[in-house]
């Protein structure tokens, strides 16, 4: 059976094109499917630990939890806990599994799953809905448990899109997730999906009228129901993978896309070819002929053979700006270098608006005086600077680092670029935009980091577009001989 994420890709596309006026919903059940319920389970039984002055569970890993969450007798027999014990745990279990405390310290959402749902939060005309089967009463620790995960991935959930259990814990739940989608239904959205854990409730929102229109994910983690109830149609995963759920047409419109190292004839054929607005080329002199060239840093003689001889920068300018393409120029060198761009970007058939420029380079190889004279040649371009070593005293001096990048926007930068892969870039980003900056993140690596990126939505993305799934090939700047060992068969295409 075909991938779960991709199936709900194909059905999310055809549900577009059939009713591309309706908001549409996809419905997300909580616990086993967005929450990972082991997480509790275990928290909860140290907790006995710690207020029994126990030790039972010390050593309790996740991933030693194999029972679903009605089923910790089991895990008890499992741990081998002395017999006395058990009723007493039990008990200890069902008082404070959904404490308010219990919710906000131990929800721990699946890899991936905040990523999904970010991404559909982020279509248009798209709404994601909880149906859940846990009671009302648990309705605002909920909203703020989930809101709390959720905050670190852009996730947030309303109660307006909420829909409980009115009965007590569990009674009547799949009549009630059923009872949730005609409420949904009935509030004017059309529910095209629904994920949950449990067969049977999958099973109970397939007997209701048009149900044939949403499609039923299996979310295969923990589950109690059994997998015979299943609808004939569902689709079954455990692996929540953006890259296969998110579609190109489907990129957010206010997000800039660069091509880095645009340098060499076969990634400059590619990128001329595909919809990607800017290229990004490096800028510096031959140093046997002093002519502006296209590099990256020192080419060897067997990327020579491979990509050809290096690039003369007004041959290429000339060439995208026939293309209609936009220009993102890396200074790798400064001084006089700007002024002979500058002077090149003047000539006959080399000019070019504005806002269809982008100047990058270091503090250091452009200057306050680079930046100053760029700024005054073209006041409507991007002018940008890589800003990671700042970014290291973001927490110890925030104040100071402010300053430093304030004196910077008053040479004329107006973007600030930010290496992929740091820990807490999304706070980074949302620090720096809080205080009115716009933001790049550059060295991008993968199809995978690429999406999580425009999940946190900077002003712009630089990425070497070696994407094999979307049939992108670039090859970036050749840096770290990883850039393009792929084989046609990762696509599935079956090319030799
Ligand atoms: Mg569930």
């Amino acid at each position: 059976m075909a991938n779960w994420m991709k199936r709900l890709a194909l059905h999310f596309e055809k549900t577009k094109r059939l009713h591309p006026q309706e908001t549409l919903m996809i419905l997300f059940d909580i616990d086993g499917t967005i929450v990972d319920m082991r997480t509790l389970i275990q928290y909860v039984l140290r907790e006995f630990d710690r207020v029994h002055d126990t030790e039972f569970f010390q050593d309790l890993k996740v991933d030693d939890i194999t029972v679903h969450e009605n089923h910790v007798n089991e895990l008890l027999d499992q741990l081998r806990i002395p017999k006395d014990q058990h009723q007493r745990i039990l008990d200890f279990w069902c008082d404070h599994r959904w404490l308010p405390s219990s919710l906000m310290e131990a929800h721990r959402p699946f890899a991936g799953v905040m990523e999904i749902i970010r991404w559909f939060q982020m279509q248009p005309n798209v709404v994601v809905g909880l149906n859940t089967g846990r009671p009302e009463y648990l309705r605002a620790d909920t909203l703020r448990s989930l809101n709390a995960i959720g905050e670190d991935f852009r996730v947030s959930f309303s109660s307006e899109h909420l829909y409980m259990n009115p009965g007590d814990w569990e009674q009547g739940v799949a009549r009630s997730k059923a009872d949730g989608v005609r409420h949904f239904r009935d509030s004017g959205f059309r529910v095209f999906a629904m994920v949950d854990n449990e067969p049977a409730n999958l099973a109970a929102v397939f007997e209701l009228d048009g149900c044939e229109e949403i499609l039923p994910l299996h979310a295969h983690t923990l589950f109690e129901s059994e997998c015979g109830d299943l609808p004939y149609c569902s689709a079954s995963g455990s692996d929540y993978i953006l890259s296969d759920l998110a579609a190109e047409d489907d990129l957010p419109d206010d997000v800039q896309f660069v091509w880095h190292g645009v340098n060499d004839r076969a990634n400059l054929r590619q990128f001329l070819g595909s919809d990607v607005e800017w290229a990004e080329i490096d800028v510096r002199t031959d140093g046997d002929t002093g002519e502006l060239i296209l590099r990256h840093d020192s080419t060897t003689p067997d990327e020579e053979a491979e990509f050809g001889p290096v690039l003369k920068l007004d041959e290429v300018i000339r060439r995208l700006i026939r293309f209609e393409k936009s220009i993102k120029l890396d200074f790798k060198e400064g001084g006089p270098v700007v002024d002979r761009v500058v002077g090149m970007l003047n000539e006959e058939g080399m000019k070019i608006e504005g806002q269809r420029l982008w100047f990058n380079g270091n503090v250091e190889v452009l200057e306050k005086d680079g930046f100053e004279k760029l700024r005054r040649a073209y006041p409507t371009a991007i002018i940008q600077c890589p800003i990671d070593s700042h970014i290291e005293r973001l927490d110890d001096a925030p104040e100071e680092v402010r300053l430093l990048l304030s004196r910077l926007s008053s040479q004329g930068v107006s973007r600030f670029s930010i290496e992929w892969g740091r820990p807490e870039l999304f706070q980074v980003l949302s620090k720096l935009s809080d205080w009115g900056f716009e933001t790049n993140v550059y060295n991008v690596p993968d199809l995978d980091s690429f999406l999580q990126v425009v999940l946190f939505k900077p002003c712009s993305v630089t990425a070497d577009f070696n994407f094999p799934k979307w049939h992108y090939y670039g090859h970036g700047s050749g840096q770290g001989d990883e850039y393009h060992h792929y084989s046609m068969e990762e696509n599935g295409s079956g090319a030799a």
